[in-house]
Formats: C-alpha cells, sequence, structure tokens
C-alpha cells in the first residue's frame, strides 16, 4: 500500500508551544515512562549501580566539564548530581526558552549564582543593570567581590553610560526586563548588536555574555535567547510554578556549558528537589500557556481601570498605549505564535503617595485595607501565581537596594506592584475600587 498523506504522523517538533508543554517528552532519554500518561513522582537519593564499572563511569561523567547533555540514557548514581524528573523538566524548559540546554536548581537565586559562577572568576567584572531583584543585588554587592568578582552598576538604556561601564576584564552583562518592579524594558536585540560589535575586537576567551533573568515575562510572552541573549535565567517559583507551592531555578543556555553548569550545582550543592521538579514538570509547564494567556486579558482590564481612576497617578503596564516603551514591548514581548503578550504584572502610584520624600500613609493604609477586606487580593511577595498578589516592592522586596538607587531608578517609596493571577477580573476591580474609595 502507498503510503498516503493522511498516514504521515507528525512530529514533535511541528506541534505548538501550548500543546508541546502538556506533553513534554514522553519518549525522553531520561526515563522508561513511555506507557505512563504522567510521570510517576520519582524519590530516590541513590541509584542501584549494576557494576563497579557503571559506577566509576558515572562519577567520571559528572566530573567533568565536558559532560554532553546528550549523553544517551544518563548514569543516575545520587540526586544531586542528576535524576530523572529534574533532567525531563529540563527538556522542556529548554525547549519553552528556545535554548539548547537547561540545568535547574533549587531556588532561582542559586541558578543565578550558578550562571554568575561559571561565566565569572577572580578579576573579572559583571555590568549589571542598577536595578535588579533584591537578593540579586546583595548577591553581586555583598558576595561576588569576596571571589573576586567586582560589579560595576549602570543604567543599560542609556548607551554612552554603559560603554563606559564595559571594560576589559567584563565577561558578563546581566539585567531582567521587564525590570522589577518599575517594568522598564531593556531592548535585548539592540544590546545585542552592541555586545557584538565589543566582541568582534576581542578573543573568544574575553567575550562578553548576555544573562537575562525571565522571571516577570517567563518563556510565554518572552524568549530572550531567541533575541539575542547568550542565558535566560528563570526563578521557576514564580510564573513556571504558577500556584506557589514549590521553589526551583533554571539555566538556559548553549551547550558548551551544560558539563560547567553541572559541575557548579554537584559541588555547591543547590539542586532541585524531585517533588519540586516533578510539579513544574506535570502541573507549572503544561498550563502555562492558559494561566498567561488568561493573566494577560485581566491585567488589560485592571490596568485601565486604575488608569481611569481619578485617585491613582500613574499606571505602568506593557500593554498600556501609553506605555513609555510601547513599541519595544510589542517588538519583543510576544508569545511563541507571535501574539503581543505584555505580562501580569502592574505597577502603579496612588495621588500624593509621597509627603516630605517619605511614603504617605495612604499607601500603607491602601494595601493594608486590601489585606482586610479583599478576598481576590493577597498581601504577599512572589509572582506569576494564579492568585493576585499585592505588595510595595520600596520597602519589601528591593528593601535591599540603596533609597538613591531606587530613586535614580524610577521607583517611588509609593509604588505598588500587582501580580495578577486567575481570578475573575470583576472581582479583583472591585477589591481594588472599594480600597481605592477608603483612602
Ligand atoms: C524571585 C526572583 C528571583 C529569585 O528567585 P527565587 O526562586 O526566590 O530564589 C530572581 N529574579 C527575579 C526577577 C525574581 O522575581
Amino acid at each position: 500500500m502507498k503510503p498516503s498523506k493522511m498516514s504521515r504522523k507528525k512530529t514533535k517538533e511541528e506541534y505548538r508551544m501550548r500543546t508541546h508543554l502538556i506533553h513534554g517528552n514522553f519518549e525522553s532519554k531520561k526515563w522508561e515512562y513511555s506507557h505512563h500518561v504522567n510521570p510517576p513522582m520519582s524519590a530516590s537519593a541513590m541509584y542501584r549501580l549494576s557494576s563497579t564499572h557503571r559506577g566509576s563511569q558515572g562519577f567520571f561523567e559528572f566530573a567533568s566539564e565536558c559532560m554532553q547533555d546528550t549523553r544517551h540514557i544518563p548514569i543516575y548514581v545520587y540526586d544531586r548530581l542528576d535524576e530523572p524528573s529534574r533532567g525531563m523538566l529540563e527538556e522542556n524548559l529548554a525547549y519553552a526558552e528556545g535554548g539548547e540546554i537547561c540545568v535547574t536548581f533549587s531556588t532561582g537565586m542559586a541558578a543565578i549564582s550558578a550562571v554568575v559562577g561559571v561565566l565569572g572568576e577572580a578579576g573579572d567584572e559583571i555590568v549589571a543593570h542598577q536595578v535588579t531583584y533584591g537578593c540579586t543585588y546583595s548577591l553581586f554587592n555583598n558576595w561576588l567581590p569576596r571571589f573576586g568578582i567586582k560589579v560595576v552598576w549602570t543604567d543599560i538604556n542609556n548607551e554612552e553610560a554603559l560603554h563606559k561601564a564595559i571594560r576589559d576584564k567584563t565577561r558578563v552583562l546581566y539585567f531582567e526586563t521587564p525590570i522589577n518592579p518599575t517594568l522598564t524594558l531593556v531592548d535585548i536585540a539592540a544590546i545585542r548588536k552592541i555586545v557584538d560589535e565589543i566582541n568582534s575586537c576581542r578573543p573568544e576567551e574575553k567575550h562578553i555574555k548576555i544573562v537575562v533573568d525571565n522571571t516577570f515575562a517567563t518563556p510565554y510572552c518572552q524568549r530572550p535567547i531567541e533575541l539575542g541573549a547568550d542565558f535566560s535565567v528563570q526563578s521557576l517559583t514564580k510564573g513556571i510554578s504558577g500556584f506557589g507551592t514549590d521553589m526551583g531555578g533554571a539555566v538556559i543556555g548553549p551547550h558548551d556549558y551544560y558539563g560547567r553548569l553541572m559541575l557548579f550545582r554537584k559541588d555547591f550543592g543547590g539542586s532541585l528537589n524531585p517533588k519540586s521538579a516533578w510539579t513544574f514538570l506535570v502541573y507549572g509547564l503544561p498550563s502555562l500557556a492558559t494561566r498567561f494567556s488568561n493573566q494577560i486579558k485581566t491585567a488589560h482590564q485592571v490596568a485601565k481601570f486604575l488608569s481611569e481612576h481619578p485617585k491613582i497617578e500613574k499606571v505602568v503596564y506593557p500593554g498600556l498605549n501609553d506605555f513609555p516603551q510601547f513599541e519595544l514591548a510589542k517588538r519583543q514581548m510576544i508569545n511563541s505564535t507571535g501574539k503581543f503578550s505584555p505580562g501580569n504584572m502592574i505597577y502603579f502610584l496612588p495621588k500624593d503617595a509621597e509627603v516630605d520624600g517619605k511614603q504617605s500613609p495612604k499607601v500603607e493604609n491602601f494595601i493594608d485595607y486590601l489585606a482586610d477586606h479583599a478576598y481576590s487580593i493577597t498581601l504577599a511577595v512572589s509572582l506569576g501565581a494564579i492568585k493576585t498578589l499585592i505588595e510595595n516592592p520600596y520597602s519589601m522586596t528591593h528593601a535591599a537596594l540603596p533609597e538613591d538607587e531606587k530613586r535614580k531608578a524610577g521607583m517611588e517609596p509609593g509604588g505598588i506592584r500587582l501580580s495578577v493571577g486567575l481570578e475573575d477580573w470583576h472581582d479583583i476591580k472591585e477589591d481594588l475600587r472599594d480600597a481605592l474609595s477608603h483612602v
């Protein structure tokens, strides 16, 4: 019988991201799961080795910077080294971010420590945008200098300042986009061009690598590697988890760095717990597209409502027409099918939020009123969850940054960060309206 057109089996790669994230690699080389609808949750700190030879082969693989992720069925030895749930999650995350490889970690901070740990050594410099997640700021300021790595802070959106900050010793350019919490964007493709020019005059070993923290957007809304970044890092705790039940982090990047990242994880020990890997693999990634496409719609409704409210001074949301970098947002924050996907995060400032350079008690009253009365909005840190979360970055998540740095970067003491969840948007609006009428 001639094979008809109808009988050809579509390959996994021909399916769209949304479908792919749900089904993943059921034929994974990481484990035999072909008869499972879902992979079982694995829980084994150590693995049976059939021979001493196999054991020594396993150790040899993990002691090498040249380890390849393409090695066939990995030799599992000990959970800290490698483990199947994590391995399967890594395949799916690499796919989602459009990168070659992924190595997961116990938290987002462990992932950030690993990427700067493998890219820099004593004597090197990192150029970082002046506003980052508070703990990244603390890691770069309190710990990296102890290892002889200097961090130079700059405004990465100011080309002149950026050129001044980059020196012969610079090996890494590090930034978030959208930046937490102001939601300012960095044009990844434009940064790529600048770095390419600088790299073209340098030997390979002195090349600057671009690292983007993609936690705010998630790979649903933005894929930094496709836009020119060398590495994308994620706190899996946020949008990828989505349910706020587990912590994790990931580094996605080129093949060449797989061995070094795995070695770093083995020796520093920030391995992702397999039970958490399993929740990201079975619940987080498969629901990412559905959660975010709905959260974006709600965020748009809420941002519009806030921007029309007489007690609100300003609203920053990359999906609003008056967002200062709207054209860049439309180019950069798109999902895998090309649809504009400006994320679920909103930053806003109530009117008269400041008196004599200090936060007005109004702001705290407003947030506390919500904490007390609003069923649909929760006062809590973290973001990207199915529950709508509110916080005051200036005094909470970004407390580690010095006052003048926060000001310079456009953060206001009264600024409020809202992570929009999956609740009915009418309810979120009504809770906000009620709270605003009481301040
Ligand atoms: C939360 C967060 C991190 C750190 O992730 P953890 O999982 O909490 O360690 C890093 N970057 C950004 C932008 C974050 O929001």
